[in-house]
């Protein structure tokens, strides 16, 4: 030892500070060096003697304390990032006699650190009670490198058993530093014998965390036994009575502004969960619920009044046409602002895709200046869809309603549900009844969600519900709707949305000036008339946005700036026509008759077919017929059979209707089937330009039938000019534009008898 010191002692060595770590003699450990100083320190050192002297910083930026160990170098190892990483084994204690150097690092004359030592006796005795302890310490599971272990249990010499063990306790900087400076050989030994007990006092309580929180969770995740040990570490230190979490929920909650008895539920639940341990699973469904609660809108709502002047010009603005639908909404809005609260019947928008159901919803919105949420109920068959699930289901959430409020953000939004004629029902639960309390005006201020457990006051959202058709709305629902229907569009209305609302809008979607792409009149008409053939424009639009895809690569590969699309670029454009069946070009046939239907899709023409082959005057059906249709088949039949006479009685008569344009059930096709059966018994063809729809009975009154406006449109939009229709439809022209009207020939009858002299050719 002390010969090491001598011979040091005149040496000039480089000095490094170290910011955490105190350096103990006999211990080899790497170093990660940063600092420029220590950089040039070490290169320095490399260069000669291969000696360092390492002290250590004080806290709060003190200085340094100067006292340290030599040390030796043993390797060095340059990094790619610039820094050193250094073997270094602690020769000798040292402490700073006089600076020789400030920059560009410290050189110091250092002093030897000298022993005291002390009497032999206790020294010896404070030695094993030392060893012993540090047994117990392995034994407590402090874990020792096993030749450091040997290394301990073999010293003889105080000092070295001192170094060998600080350098595995837990101790503070202050600390080390203290054994580090302390020359009397007892001392040190006395003090060191305090940090082992210390050090055995903290695993024995780190032992029994660890068995307290292991009886209470079993298998646990790692991650909920951490958290655990967490909680038990806080309530052994007495602190974290209420974690921040707890504290963070709490005050959200108060921010929600909820009414008083929905704030009580949350706080009780909020002390439920406290108590909780928090392995429980029902802490994290606690959470879940409780953060539902904070996240709806309460009291949260767009405040503007009513102004009708404004939505009226905002329904116009994003409208073309549909004067008698924006004037019925426009009633509606009257109403509620008279009334001051959603009382009314809620509004239900009927019709085909793409007539601007959707598209109205969003103007009635904007018109408010409410948030506009939409959802679509298509395929619901479940209640808890609606209404959610209990809490006591695992992963239960709330129903699609106070799902939609939640996103809406606002208690006040006009919320559209779509496809309300697509719910369905079975063993699940009725949808049906959930959804009534939710629209009815009546109940729907205390809306019971089966999650959520208290009510939410629904009465100020605005409701919209739409759906293709009426008849499959379960009636309870549709008691409480005011309905309105939206038709379809001619030909010339679809070319003036396409023009003034379409077209400008898919310009500005694909980033194009009004300048870039020009779709000339005529190419507009034709793609309306072949390459389409609906009631709404959806299909038109997908067209036209072809189109702009089509010319935006083209402008993107700088081919050109300006596009003309004419008549003759469609087909470059969309491919060939799509519909250019003329029906005018087909021919007279026996038993083929032209109907009209209303689909789900708007209005479309459909060919019923007959023929007869012997048999025993039966009637066979196929195709896709409804139970009503059916019905209707057979009362045309019975028309056709006692018109004709006996001379048919040995004959079978099949009809077939086409699924190609899958018709809503209902008896409009009686007049069609009627005389499509006439035609194949007597063998007279029928007129194929004349389209016709009405029911008809037994005696062959033709009775009035619906869905007159969707029917007609689609006969122009097939090229029939001649309609046959019951006489008591007439009133329902008015609905019909007059340029539609001007180009077609409507035929009113009130007997089957008419219908026949019209449509079959007589020989
Ligand atoms: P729906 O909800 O009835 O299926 P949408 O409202 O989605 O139909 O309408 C389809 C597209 O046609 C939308 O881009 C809409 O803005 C447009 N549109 C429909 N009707 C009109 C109209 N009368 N005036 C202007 N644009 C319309």
């Amino acid at each position: 030892m002390n010969s090491q010191n001598q011979q040091f002692e005149k040496n000039i060595l480089p000095l490094v500070i170290l910011d955490n770590i105190v350096i103990f003699p006999r211990v080899v450990l790497p170093l990660i060096l940063k600092k420029p100083e220590s950089l040039a320190a070490l290169e320095y050192a490399m260069q000669n003697e291969k000696m360092v002297v390492f002290m250590v910083q004080k806290g709060h930026g003190e200085g340094f304390y100067d006292v340290g160990t030599a040390c030796r170098i043993i390797q060095m190892l340059k990094m790619q990032d610039g820094s050193i990483k250094a073997i270094v084994e602690g020769m000798n204690r040292v402490k700073i006699k006089e600076f020789v150097q400030k920059t560009p690092f410290f050189k110091i004359k250092t002093e030897p650190v000298m022993a005291e030592v002390s009497d032999n006796m206790s020294v010896q005795a404070l030695m094993r009670s030392i060893l012993s302890q540090f047994r117990e310490c392995v034994n407590l599971g402090k874990i020792v490198p096993l030749d450091v272990l040997m290394a301990i249990f073999s010293v003889r010499d105080p000092e070295t058993l001192v170094d060998l063990i600080v350098f595995n306790l837990d101790l503070k900087i202050e600390e080390r530093q203290r054994l580090l400076e302390t020359t009397n050989n007892k001392k040190r030994l006395e003090e060191l014998h305090n940090f082992i007990a210390r050090e055995i006092e903290i695993l024995k309580t780190g032992q029994k965390l660890q068995k307290e929180t292991a009886k209470k969770l079993g298998k646990m995740s790692k991650e909920v036994f951490l958290r655990e040990q967490l909680k038990s570490i806080e309530k052994e230190l007495g602190i974290g009575e209420e974690r921040d979490e707890i504290k963070e929920l709490k005050k959200a909650l108060k921010k929600a502004q909820m009414p008083k008895p929905v704030e009580k539920t949350a706080m009780s639940e909020l002390a439920r969960m406290e108590k909780m341990p928090s392995f429980s699973p029902e802490v994290s469904y606690i959470r879940t619920y409780l953060e539902w609660l904070k996240d709806l809108p309460w009291s949260k709502k767009s405040n503007s009044p009513i102004n009708l002047k404004k939505a009226e010009k905002v329904l116009d603005q994003d409208h073309y046409g549909l004067g008698k639908i924006k004037e019925r909404v426009l009633e509606y809005l009257a109403v509620q602002k008279l009334v001051g609260k959603m009382k009314g019947p809620i509004l239900c928008f009927i019709g085909p895709p793409g007539t601007g159901k959707t598209s109205i919803g969003k103007s009635i919105a904007r018109a408010l200046g409410r948030k506009f949420f939409r959802m679509s109920l298509g395929g619901i068959r479940d209640e808890a869809e609606i209404r959610g699930h209990r809490r006591t289901y695992v992963g239960a959430l709330p129903g699609r309603i106070i799902q939609g409020v939640k996103t809406a953000g606002v208690r006040n939004p006009v919320f559209m549900l779509d496809e309300i004629d697509k719910v369905g029902t079975d063993f699940r639960g009725d949808p049906t009844s959930a959804l009534l309390e939710a629209l009815d005006p009546e109940q729907n201020n205390t809306f019971s969600d089966h999650y959520l457990e208290v009510p939410f006051d629904l009465s100020d959202v605005m409701f919209i519900t739409t759906g293709n058709i009426l008849d499959t709305i379960p009636h309870a629902l549709r008691d409480r709707m005011e309905v309105i229907y939206f038709p379809g569009y001619t030909d010339n209305e679809k070319f003036h949305i396409a023009k003034n609302y379409l077209i400008p809008k898919l310009l500005k979607e694909h980033g194009f000036k009004a300048q870039n792409l020009l779709i000339t009149d005529a190419a507009l008409r034709k793609i309306i008339q072949e390459y389409t053939r609906e009631a709404g424009v959806r299909n038109l639009e997908r067209e036209i946005a072809k189109i702009c895809r089509k010319t935006a690569r083209q402008i993107a590969e700088g081919k050109k700036r300006i596009h003309k699309v004419g008549l003759d670029d469609l087909s470059k454009f969309l491919g060939p026509v799509k519909f250019q069946l003329n029906h005018s070009e087909k021919k007279d046939e026996v038993g083929v008759a032209v109907g009209l239907a209303w689909t789900e899709a708007g209005g479309d023409i459909l060919s019923i077919e007959a023929i007869k082959m012997p048999g025993a005057g039966k009637l066979i059906l196929t195709g896709s017929l409804g139970k009503v249709m059916r019905e209707s088949a057979r009362a045309a039949f019975s028309f056709a059979k006692a018109k004709i006479g006996q001379s048919y009685q040995n004959q079978d008569v099949h009809i077939h209707v086409p699924s190609g344009a899958i018709p809503k059930d209902g008896p409009s096709a009686g007049i069609t089937m009627a005389t499509a059966l006439v035609s194949v018994l007597t063998e007279k063809p029928v007129n194929h330009e004349i389209a016709m729809t009405g029911e008809v009975t037994l005696r062959g009154q033709v009775l009035e039938i619906g869905g007159i406006k969707e029917k007609v449109l689609a006969a122009r939009r097939a090229g029939i000019k001649q309609i046959i229709m019951p006489k008591d439809n007439k009133k329902n022209l008015e609905d019909i534009p007059k340029d539609v009207r001007r180009q077609m020939d409507f035929v009113f009858v009130d007997h089957m008898d008419e219908v026949l002299k019209r449509a079959l050719i007589e020989k």
